[in-house]
């Protein structure tokens, strides 16, 4: 049997309120509903503003250490 390591590591995502002035962390509340995909209900912890995503929040995501850079749009 043979392996193959690749190096990872560990990026914590956190959901930033996108309220103006709020700074606060959005957060998953559990609350979900699944149609086509499975969506999560989130709020923040600061104004309580509520958003959806297809992934909960915070997460830890494992990438390749070289695919971390300037673009973080991986989820
Ligand atoms: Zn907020």
């Amino acid at each position: 049997m043979q392996f193959r390591e690749e190096p990872v590591t560990p990026v914590y995502r956190h959901w930033m309120c996108e309220q103006v002035g709020c700074g606060g962390e959005l957060l998953c509340t559990g609350e979900g509903i699944t149609r086509l995909s499975t969506r999560w209900k989130h709020r923040c912890g600061k104004c309580g503003h509520e958003d959806w995503a297809e992934a909960t929040y915070p997460r830890v995501a494992y990438l390749p250490v070289d695919a971390i850079g300037p673009d973080d749009s991986y989820i």
